[in-house]
């Protein structure tokens, strides 16, 4: 896709600036010195003591916004389809009629384009305007599908977009077409074949070597500086994890060689893009990263993030739960439903590749239940199960119904029952920006230790799984040794955080402390007269 001149929106562009001894702006860099605060616990015979620990870290962002491309894997698909005509609409400021009325282009649903963080004093601001990010505007777009229709044909298959805005986008989108991808029968379900005209041809080495290729001609042909690469194509099922096969980058390697078997195509994708140094990000949820892989990426360092999209039913349940189990409130089973009838639900259909959604999907109260152990005994869990059906007459309009048994005070019981009609691919598409545009951030940030003794260490790069990704994923995938945080306040609070500690400011605490008590207004001479504390209102 060319690249999209101009602003989404000019006003969100505009950064916010901090002010402080602590943090330096200069040509390349915004640089902050920060402090880190954490507790050490550990436990002196039955008492839990608890110790602040205080880190000094420096934070550097490196200010210019590279070229940056996006290839989508399965981008003849509903989201990859989708996500292109929303970015087309937003780029040409399209509007068409709905039988609502007249609507113009959005990007409803994305956290960096659409959402505000509090940035002190009661302002909210962009979540974009804390640090220099990509434009949607700017990507350029390319991909690899297994179906060779044009994006244009691709968005009439997917019956996503209203038909007035799609004809406005037909001649821009006629022009994309995917590249042949990398397709192995047997991974993702076997109604998907009728789809198959557009593959590269040869064995697992030839098609990384092939992948490896499309990346640096799309790099090229652009002059792209970075390349971030999503995997939203079918789901396909799970790979086996055996020692001497995937277990380490080199047996991987070794495995891609001799065309084995069990090398899933959504893994070559992944080992072509570490290769090309590219970021990859797995939007399904089936196990691309092996061991192999990881080891891999770490390696060059190059980033990974994944797994599946959270979009709609997973999301509000690592909402609700959290609420029910902070509130002492014991869930003790949930069942989820789901109805579709696009191509996603087609293939979900097929036992395998609905075992890997099923187990994506099965594990995202496991946090929230293990935080608990005055409701839950180590190792009890609530009942949890998880139904896909497809329904092809619904399309993208997925239907999806929960029932939350929750056990209340004196044997009482508690249900909620949360019906969710909405447009899968409407919402998935917005996550798939954010992820590559935050993907990108991350490759610009660098940190380093600071002690008194020793001075300030190296920068080094975030490790390679990114788990600041979280937020937008069903099963967060992160460094080894890592926790796994599932809850969905504290996957957005961690974005948010980091952002403010590349710019030197304190996480957000939410105490207003400040209005609690009331201490007498101090005489400061030179205070600002408009407000009662001296600090200047910043007015929005
Ligand atoms: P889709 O079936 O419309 O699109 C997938 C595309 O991938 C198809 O065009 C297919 O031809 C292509 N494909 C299959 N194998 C491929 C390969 N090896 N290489 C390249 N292309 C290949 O599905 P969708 O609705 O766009 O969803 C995409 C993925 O995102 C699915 O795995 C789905 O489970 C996952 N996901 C979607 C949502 C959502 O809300 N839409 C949420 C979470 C996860």
């Amino acid at each position: 896709m060319a690249p999209i001149n101009g602003s989404l929106n000019s006003d969100s562009r505009k950064l916010v600036r901090v002010q402080s001894d602590n943090v330096r702006y200069n040509n390349d860099f915004i640089e902050a010195d920060y402090e880190y605060q954490t507790t050490r616990v550990t436990k002196q015979g039955e008492t839990i003591v608890a110790t602040p620990v205080t880190t000094s870290y420096q934070f550097r962002t490196q200010r210019h916004v590279p070229r940056t491309g996006l290839m989508l894997v399965g981008w003849g698909g509903n989201n990859g389809s989708t996500l292109t005509a929303a970015l087309l609409a937003n780029k040409h400021h399209l509007s068409w009629q709905t039988k609502d009325g007249e609507r113009h282009a959005d990007l409803l649903g994305s956290i960096t384009q659409s959402s505000t963080v509090p940035l002190g004093d009661g302002v909210h601001v962009p979540l974009n305007s804390i640090l220099p990010m990509v434009d949607p505007c700017d990507l350029h777009l390319d991909g690899w599908d297994i179906s060779g229709v044009d994006l244009a044909g691709a968005m009439a298959r997917a019956k996503v977009i209203d038909w007035q805005l799609q004809q406005q986008l037909v001649s821009k989108m006629s022009q994309m077409k995917p590249r042949p991808a990398a397709h192995i029968p047997g991974f993702v379900a076997s109604n998907q074949e009728m789809r198959v005209d557009n593959v590269i041809p040869g064995d697992r080495q030839a098609m990384v070597e092939q992948l490896r290729k499309d990346i640096r001609d799309f790099k090229e042909s652009r002059q792209l500086e970075t390349v971030v690469v999503v995997w939203t194509a079918n789901t396909e099922r799970f790979s086996d994890i055996r020692a001497g096969l995937n277990d380490t980058a080199d047996n991987l390697m070794a495995a891609i060689r001799a065309n084995h078997s069990e090398v899933a195509p959504s893994t070559l994708y992944a080992v072509a893009s570490i290769l090309e140094g590219c970021t990859y990000i797995n939007g399904s949820p089936q196990n691309t990263f092996v061991p192999g892989c990881v080891e891999l990426a770490e390696k060059h360092g190059t980033f990974l993030g994944g797994d599946d999209f959270k979009s709609g039913q997973t999301k509000l349940k690592s909402v609700l739960v959290d609420f029910l189990v902070s509130a002492g409130i014991k869930p003790v089973s949930i069942v989820s439903y789901n109805h579709l009838g696009n191509n996603d639900g087609k293939n979900l259909s097929d036992p395998l590749q609905f075992r890997s959604k099923e187990i994506s999907k099965s594990n995202v109260v496991d946090d929230m239940v293990e935080s608990n152990q005055i409701l839950y005994k180590p190792g009890e869990k609530p009942d949890h199960c998880v139904v896909i059906k497809y329904v092809p007459y619904v399309g993208d309009s997925k239907r999806a119904m929960d029932e939350y048994t929750s056990e209340i005070m004196l044997g009482g019981h508690n249900t909620i029952v949360v019906h969710n009609t909405c447009e899968d691919s409407l919402l998935a598409s917005p996550l798939i920006l954010d992820l590559a545009l935050l993907a990108e951030l991350c490759g610009r940030i660098t940190v380093a230790k600071r002690d008194e003794q020793n001075g300030t260490s190296e920068h080094r790069p975030l490790r390679s799984m990114l788990s600041i990704l979280s937020y937008l994923c069903k099963a967060p995938q992160v460094p080894e040794g890592a926790p796994v945080v599932n809850a969905l306040s504290k996957q957005r609070a961690c974005i948010e955080n980091v952002l403010r500690a590349c710019v030197g400011l304190a996480p957000t605490n939410h105490m207003l402390l400040e209005h609690m008590v009331r201490f007498p207004a101090a005489k400061i001479s030179g205070a600002n007269p408009l407000t009662s504390n001296g600090s200047v209102a910043n007015g929005h």
